[in-house]
């Protein structure tokens, strides 16, 4: 690691990359040092069952890439990547056959709850639909510093919805199971037990990003996304370096600015006596979400589900009522012991949409639920008793199978503190100090911090990696 740049990012997620764009962009000499050796982070794509079966390791559906400015404002289609739409965002079955639906256009998915809850649905979701321009650029972002939004109301009325339990707000507003449980799936993704207040905002943001930029696949798998920026990063000028762990930012080659893609805990250890301890123990308050156990499938045929709208879908909800959604979610409270027999299982089916991720005629699928943080819990059998639950015979499909539990996970990706995938626990309070107020800002200067452990959080979107290389930007202009 000899010579010098103006910038060094340590991780090539898509926040490490981005930030790397974003610093190459502003005409600074940078290099990107990855500890595994493909780049990517939780955007990798791999063989994880059998030969010619493409899985997606970490995030298989990109509703918040497809949705938000940053990746619209890049030319990735010109560096390869493809989204591939599937004719229906969401499917939710229940157990008679049925299933609630999320179309990419947000009146037909009201006309589809029906007569009873065709306007809840209006109401709760247009206006964030139409207000997503500058919401995104306001909700999405960082609180601090502290600013006036360019359209208060907007904001404010976001505000008020989304930081309501999911609970609440679903029995409150919507009449029928159907409409309840839609939204119960929907928060599951946050990673909150649903009773918790603001559980339910990550709901409102996946609908409206349903409605305004789809949730589609990457063409070929995830891997695309990362490979697509790389490119970019690439032609900007910007190196990369694989298979360079970075244990001490000690050994980085001088720069004026440092990004670290990664978990605020390991700052802690990558800082060592740099790092004040006031700040350490700020680290070492924030809270993690509750880890995963994921599981792949190779499969000899599509899912034969019950309900035929989940074929058309390229994610499906499996948990059945609100109640029962929540039951399982209650996984992720804090010093929750087991996760639920009968757990939420989040599904998407990449090859029914993209046939070019298995050999001609064969599938792939992609699950997970949510186990307590660091569980060891095997989680495989449950799982898929849930999707026989709504698809009967779909074990006799599986050619070959991989699992891996949340510690797992963390080995495979140190970002994953204990299986947790979204950078820590989406508590209202780490909604806005995530995970200090300072955000990316740390005590070290020229040190920040661009991982999905600062605003606006987990998924694949590259914001928090733009937002850490603006604020550094700033402060060394
Ligand atoms: C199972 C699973 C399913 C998911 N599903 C979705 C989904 O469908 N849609 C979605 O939007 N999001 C999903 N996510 C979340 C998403 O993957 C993450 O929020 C996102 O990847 C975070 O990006 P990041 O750049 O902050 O960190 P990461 O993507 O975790 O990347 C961090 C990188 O830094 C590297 N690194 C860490 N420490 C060091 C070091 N000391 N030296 C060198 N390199 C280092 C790591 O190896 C890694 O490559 C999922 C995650 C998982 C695990």
């Amino acid at each position: 690691m000899a010579a010098n740049y103006d910038a060094v990012v340590v991780g090539s997620g898509p926040n490490g990359l981005a930030a790397a764009i974003e610093m190459a962009r502003a005409g600074r000499s940078v290099v990107v040092y990855e500890a595994a050796d493909t780049i990517g982070g939780g955007t990798r794509s791999a063989e994880l069952t059998l030969p010619g079966y493409t899985h997606d390791v970490c995030a298989a559906v990109h509703p918040l890439g497809a949705s938000t400015w940053y990746f619209r404002s890049l030319p990735l289609e010109a560096h390869g990547l493809e989204w591939v739409h599937p004719p229906l965002p969401l499917a939710h079955p229940f157990d008679d056959g049925t299933a609630a639906v999320l179309e990419r256009n947000g009146e037909r998915t009201a006309e589809r709850l029906g007569d009873d809850d065709m306007a809840a649905y209006r109401q709760l979701i247009a206006p964030i639909v139409k207000d997503w321009p500058w919401l995104e650029r306001e909700a999405l972002a960082p609180f601090v510093p502290l600013h006036w939004p360019e359209h208060p109301a907007a904001l404010a009325r976001f505000g008020l919805r989304a930081a309501r339990s999911t609970t609440g707000l679903a029995r409150a507003l919507f009449k029928t199971a159907p409409a309840q449980a839609l939204l119960a799936g929907l928060a599951a993704h946050s990673g909150q037990p649903l009773e918790a207040r603001g559980s339910v905002a990550i709901a409102l943001i996946l609908a409206a990003a349903a409605h305004r930029g789809g949730w589609p696949f990457a063409k070929g798998g995830s891997q695309a996304i990362a490979n697509a920026l790389a490119s970019y990063l690439r032609s900007l000028g910007g190196e990369i370096v694989t298979g360079r762990p970075v244990a001490s930012l000690a050994e980085l080659p001088q720069a004026r600015t440092i990004l670290c893609d990664v978990a605020p805990e390991r700052l802690a250890d990558l800082a060592r006596l740099r790092i004040p301890a006031r700040y350490r123990r700020a680290l070492q308050r924030f809270r993690r979400g509750p880890g995963v156990f994921k599981m792949d499938w190779a499969l000899r045929q599509p899912i034969p589900w019950t309900a035929l709208e989940c074929a058309a879908a390229g994610t499906v909800h499996l948990g059945g009522t609100l109640e029962q959604i929540a039951a399982s979610e209650a996984v992720c409270a804090p010093g929750a012991l087991a996760a639920s027999p009968r757990p939420f299982v989040l599904l998407s089916q990449p090859t029914c949409f993209d046939p070019s991720r298995a050999p001609e005629g064969r599938h792939t699928a992609w699950a997970y639920c949510h186990v307590p943080n660091g569980s060891d819990q095997d989680m495989a059998a449950a799982i898929e008793a849930q999707v026989e639950r709504f698809a009967p015979g779909v074990r006799d499909l599986i050619l070959a199978r991989s699992a891996r539990g949340a510690l797992e996970l963390e080995r495979h990706n140190p970002n994953l503190v204990g299986g947790d995938i979204v950078g820590g626990a989406n508590t209202l309070r780490q909604l806005l100090a995530r995970p200090t107020l300072a955000a990316y800002s740390t005590p070290m200067p020229g040190v920040y911090l661009c991982s999905a452990s600062t605003p606006p959080g987990g998924g694949v979107h590259g914001l928090c990696g733009v937002y850490a290389a603006r604020r550094a930007l700033a402060a060394s202009n």
